[in-house]
């Protein structure tokens, strides 16, 4: 027997052994309330307790955690995290992205249902799950500034990595018994990075022909998201567009606090719930757990306690539908009682062992396990080095005039065959109306049947030296298997 949090745990040979962090704000409330509800319910679980966040970063870690914490991490390879508060001010890296990122946890996933007619929607029969890329796209985090005028920030998105997240989310909808598969992005714009997601899209699922497959366009797909969310099911999608619409879909099923999610890698997984520490509720009492009990279940299933999780999740189904709310979905005429966050956790644990009466109950398969084979390489594809794109910077305004200076560092072979600004073409025949910043794309092709080699790139960058032209970044031209593997110039 030993202790956590004053509760007594029974040491069997079904133990987990997890890392629990209560974070800031509202976690360490809604982390007792938790752990008190699931342990009463017999999860098997040896905890190590870290502390991650304010009270690390402010100690002058600019990652939020220290080295001995994250060797109990990955020694454990399964962590619940409660949520932390990012000091404000530059500096400071999110832990939670650095998290994600350190333990390859590629995929995130977050159910979101109504609970109508118990907590308030507009959707009464919303029953959504988003899969969510964990690890790249802008979230690389990859940004610089170029010009006075210019940053960047890098959008990387990777053929292992696109392949991981949506062969997840085909399994997970096989194993779930979901039917469809939708796909969100914005591949009419960003032909290669959001167009090579939806090609792996089309790819992966003609391997689940029992399974309905879709591609929406972002925009209209997170209009329609928003506006009838019933004729969606599972929904996977790039890292930004996943954040943005897991929590839209969180508020618009009853609220933020409501929502779990589970980070999964293939040796490791974080479970946490979807909203913030809300420091303004803090040491109050009053924050609702079920977020982080959500997180809570997923694990449980995630380490086979699915009996256990199946106890959790109708016991707490029960108490919303027996109107024991707290205060963020309390509703008077719909609620029965306003309670505070330890109320809550009582109130669920005297459920154990019910079941809802009108809301659906839950049960889970034992031993779920999603067939997710380990990425292989494809053979490497014939790249063809096909011309250089040379980044200028320079604060005039016209593209004539930048098109003279810049031609004399071409030659015979290589010569300046367009000029971009902000990816528009103004260079040959732009419009004066187009508005320029000091950032300008010049891009250099060989010529007739002359082929460009990385010595003419050398060329080209040495005589921008001399003759004044300053270039603050080259992208190279390549084309992989005789297909184009750049954009042209919007007008072009
Ligand atoms: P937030 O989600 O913490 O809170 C927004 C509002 O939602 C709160 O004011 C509160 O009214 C309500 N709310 C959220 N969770 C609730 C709950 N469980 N019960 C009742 N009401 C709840 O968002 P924020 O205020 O933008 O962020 C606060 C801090 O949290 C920031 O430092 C942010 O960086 C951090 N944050 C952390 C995580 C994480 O650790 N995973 C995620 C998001 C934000």
């Amino acid at each position: 027997m030993f202790h956590f949090c004053g509760i007594k745990l029974n040491k069997t040979k079904n133990m987990q052994r997890i890392t629990v962090a209560k974070g800031d704000g509202i976690g360490p409330e809604i982390m007792d309330a938790t752990l008190e509800i699931i342990l009463a319910a017999g999860a098997q679980l040896e905890i190590d307790e870290i502390e991650v966040g304010e009270k690390v970063y402010l100690s002058g870690n600019t990652s939020g955690i220290a080295n001995e914490s994250w060797d109990i991490i990955r020694r454990n390879k399964i962590f619940l995290k409660a949520p932390i508060t990012t000091p404000q001010g530059g500096g400071y890296k999110s832990l939670n992205v650095t998290t994600r990122k350190f333990l390859g946890l590629y995929s995130n996933v977050r159910p979101c249902s109504s609970l109508h007619p118990f907590v308030s929607t507009k959707h009464p029969t919303m029953d959504i799950v988003i899969v969510r890329e964990n690890e790249e796209d802008l979230y690389a985090g990859i940004e610089h500034q170029q010009t006075d005028e210019v940053v960047q920030c890098l959008k990387l998105i990777s053929r292992p990595g696109c392949e991981k997240i949506i062969r997840y989310a085909f399994e997970y909808a096989k194993v779930y018994g979901r039917k469809k598969v939708t796909c969100f992005t914005k591949d009419n714009i960003m032909k290669q990075t959001d167009g090579l997601f939806h090609k792996i899209f089309d790819e992966i699922a003609v391997e689940y022909p029992e399974i309905e497959n879709e591609h929406w366009i972002i925009d209209i797909g997170a209009a329609k998201l928003a506006d009838t969310p019933e004729v969606f099911d599972v929904i996977v999608t790039l890292n930004l567009y996943g954040d943005v619409l897991s929590d839209v879909a969180a508020q618009i099923a009853g609220s933020v606090g409501l929502a779990g999610s589970a980070n999964i890698g293939e040796t490791c997984a974080m479970f946490e719930a979807i909203h913030g520490s809300a420091p303004r509720r803090a040491g109050q009492n009053v924050a609702n757990p079920s977020g982080l009990l959500q997180g809570a279940i997923q694990m449980l299933i995630h380490i086979g306690q699915t009996e256990v999780a199946e106890n959790v999740q109708n016991a707490w189904l029960k108490t919303i539908e027996d109107g024991i709310h707290t205060y963020d979905i309390y509703k008077e005429g719909v609620s029965k009682q306003k309670v505070s966050t330890s109320d809550f956790a009582k109130a669920v644990i005297a459920n154990l062992g019910s079941k809802p009466n009108i809301l659906k109950s839950v049960t889970y398969a034992k031993g779920i396990t999603l067939n997710l084979p380990k990425y292989k390489r494809k053979p490497a594809a014939k790249k063809e080095l096909v011309g250089v794109d040379l980044f200028v910077h320079w604060s005039g305004t016209s593209a004539d005039l930048l098109a003279e200076k810049v031609r004399v560092i071409g030659e015979d072979k290589v010569q300046l065959s367009m000029i971009t600004n902000r990816g528009i073409k103004v260079w040959p025949e732009g419009f004066e109306e187009t508005f320029c910043t000091d950032h300008w794309r010049c891009r250099f092709k060989p010529v007739g049947t002359h082929t460009i080699q990385k010595e003419d790139i050398n060329k080209l960058l040495s005589k921008a030296v001399w003759v004044g032209v300053d270039i603050v970044k080259t992208e190279n031209l390549y084309e992989f298997d005789g297909k184009a593997g750049y954009s042209l110039g919007q007008g072009q």
